[in-house]
């Protein structure tokens, strides 16, 4: 009788640490987050692999040094350190939202039909991918589906199709945001290798406009300015069931939000997308311009600013960054994360 009253009362108490573990996993107070942003940006601000993105030219030239950390929670609280005024282009990060857009305008199917949901496995900005795959596009995180995404946006003109993009973007960051023109022509001058992409996706009929139309949105769409902070309250607008803390606008169905989230899962980090939900399990998107963004459903975002990627064109220390901080919190969607 002794035995079995003993070891129920182990029984509970084992229970009382898993909840007690889980609830502080579920809500950290602002003092955890704030410290948990702290030792993340000392830990790894002295980090110097990875390299700037040249194939854009003027990428090559943003200061490397630049690291910023940013908690923003799904009520718009903020948490952050190093480098949060910089203005950076979004790159990548904006596919993402434009499929947002998609999927509020015309719907979840309509985005799933027209584009595509499966990871390629293959690089960003991948022709052999177009080539293998039925859908062509593929999906909306890798250049093929992101320049079929804007071709698809609703428009009667270019300039219409160009201002709902940057409109929803700047919904996501709760603030109007603009294009970094040097940028724009530093990309649009260069970018044979998207031309390519949109030609072949059009000859396919998987293009919902002009090619060349939806090359030049889709640049401008990739050279929008923001900062750590915008990004990571882009991201908290997913976090908050597709509202934005900020504003209080809704942009996406709340019932949507899973689907994109699982989508970013499985294509965020292109090539390196399996390696990096097996080391931080989280939903996120990276930009060759040196932006991340996680997203910790219903309830907060982390986004990182540093410019110097990998070979997959993944930013080494935002990566590093944002494991830390889903492992130290044990956020990490399938129960914590152990590897690095
Ligand atoms: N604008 C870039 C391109 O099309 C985006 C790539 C990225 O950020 O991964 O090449």
């Amino acid at each position: 009788m002794k035995l079995i009253l003993r070891s129920s009362f182990t029984v509970l108490i084992a229970l009382g640490t898993l909840c007690a573990q889980w609830a502080q996993a579920a809500s950290p107070s602002p003092d955890q987050l704030q410290q948990v942003v702290d030792a993340a940006y000392a830990r790894f601000k002295d980090v110097t692999d990875g390299k700037n993105a040249d194939y854009i030219p003027i990428l090559a030239t943003v200061p490397s040094d630049m690291f910023g950390v940013v908690i923003a929670t799904k009520d718009g609280k903020i948490y952050s350190a190093g480098e949060l005024d910089y203005v950076f282009s979004i790159q990548s990060v904006s596919k993402p939202f434009t499929a947002s857009l998609i999927m509020h305008e015309q719907g979840a199917k309509t985005l799933r039909e027209k584009i595509g949901v499966e990871p390629t496995g293959l690089p960003f900005n991948s022709k052999l991918a177009l080539e293998l795959y039925p859908e062509r596009s593929v999906n909306p995180l890798v250049n093929a589906g992101a320049i079929a995404a804007v071709s698809l946006v609703e428009a009667s003109s270019e300039e219409e199709r160009w201002r709902k993009v940057l409109g929803n973007i700047s919904d996501y960051a709760g603030r109007p945001l603009n294009v970094l023109e040097e940028v724009y022509n530093s990309e649009y001058e260069s970018a044979w290798s998207n031309r390519g992409i949109a030609n072949l996706l059009y000859n396919y009929g998987r293009l919902y406009s002009d090619p060349e139309e939806a090359l030049r949105v889709y640049t401008k769409q990739c050279s929008i300015g923001i900062n750590t902070v915008d990004l990571a309250m882009m991201g908290a607008t997913l976090a908050n069931s597709g509202v934005n803390p900020k504003t209080g606008k809704r942009l996406l169905d709340a019932e949507d939000v899973p689907e994109l989230l699982a989508i970013m899962a499985t294509a965020g980090f292109y090539d390196e997308s399996g390696e990096w939900m097996y080391s931080a399990g989280l939903p996120a998107k990276t930009g060759v311009g040196g932006g991340i963004v996680a997203v910790v459903p219903g309830k907060f975002a982390i986004a990182t600013f540093s410019p110097p990627l990998n070979e997959a064109g993944n930013s080494v220390r935002g990566m590093k960054a944002i494991r830390y901080i889903a492992g130290e919190l044990g956020v990490g969607l399938y129960g914590p994360n152990h590897e690095e």
